[in-house]
């Protein structure tokens, strides 16, 4: 008899006890876990900063429960072409990240970006932003320092010089190199000067990410660009913000999505992303021929710049 009562004792203990096994317990939410699972219905446990259980209901405690019933639980979105470059400094909340369940901005995308990227990352370090941010380095930005805003080829020793800012700025943090092939400088860059310094990104194990040349009628050459670019740098490859502008050219995705496909099948990583909007924007002056865009900036351009690219 005393040993049944013994177990009875040890066994009530944790029920006694009930400290939670949880900081927070989110209950009943439907679960898309980001590895390509279907949903299913379940418990996420939050202990500090860091998610220790997702599965099936648990039957746990936490010390703070929500219920997400007829929600979806996700992890956080990542917004791989954010020009938040300036706002992040002047909202280091982002709300409106934030409040769309995005939790990592990716900036630097369309051939511009700081540079050097050390002092901006040194700056972005100081900063109490609430979400986590990673920077490409921009082909256009190393181009203009190295050969202005000139149409014509680079020089091998210009290459030299354009690989040698691309090898720092990965080693200074950047996670690949994005190009902007639709705007000044970036659009008198020749493929080959693009594989080569991309090629330098993918050996420090950087991404290749493209606002191609066309987005319009030339579309399907820009994907087969983008895909060489892949190839003869040995670099994984993302069209960034996949569209096909003009109605008279709606249905070309067909021809693009194909060529996507055969890339990966092929075994090459070629990826996409798109606008979550059926909508384009761009500066106004993008619209203009190539030569009158070629004029000098005035100093802070940079910043302005950035805003109307996307
Ligand atoms: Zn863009």
């Amino acid at each position: 008899m005393l040993r049944i009562g013994c177990l009875l004792l040890l066994s009530a203990l944790p029920a006694l006890s009930q400290s939670p096994d949880f900081d927070i317990l989110i209950t009943g939410g439907r679960i898309v876990d980001g590895g390509g699972n279907p949903w299913f219905v379940g418990d996420v446990g939050i202990v500090g900063d860091t998610v220790v259980y997702v599965g099936p209901p648990t039957g746990k405690q936490g010390k703070k429960t929500l219920s997400a019933k007829g929600l979806i639980v996700a992890p956080g979105f990542i917004d791989t072409h954010s020009h938040g470059r300036r706002g992040v400094f002047e909202v280091p909340t982002a709300e409106n990240q934030i409040r769309q369940g995005v939790t990592t901005i990716i900036e630097g995308p369309d051939g511009s970006s700081p540079y050097p990227i050390k002092p901006f990352l040194d700056r972005f370090s100081k900063v109490p932003a609430t979400t986590n941010f990673g920077l490409m380095l921009g082909q256009g930005t190393v181009r203009e320092q190295v050969i202005g805003l000139k149409d014509r080829k680079a020089t091998p020793e210009e290459i030299i010089r354009m690989e040698g800012m691309v090898r720092q700025a990965m080693r200074d943090g950047a996670f690949g190199l994005s190009t902007g092939l639709f705007y000044i400088p970036g659009a008198f860059t020749p493929t080959e000067e693009v594989a080569a310094l991309a090629k330098v990104a993918g050996e420090l194990g950087g991404v290749y990410t493209s606002h191609m040349r066309s987005e319009a009628a030339a579309i399907v050459d820009a994907v087969k660009e983008t895909i060489r670019i892949g190839e003869l740098a040995g670099i994984p490859v993302q069209v960034t913000h996949h569209k096909v502008i003009g109605r008279a050219n709606w249905g070309l995705s067909k021809e693009t999505v194909r060529l996507v496909a055969e890339a990966r099948a092929r075994g090459l990583d070629v990826t996409i992303d798109q606008y979550p909007y059926t909508a384009s924007s761009t500066g106004l002056a993008a619209l203009f021929p190539k030569w009158t865009r070629i004029r000098p900036r005035p100093a802070g351009a940079d910043a302005r710049r950035n805003r109307y690219r996307h």
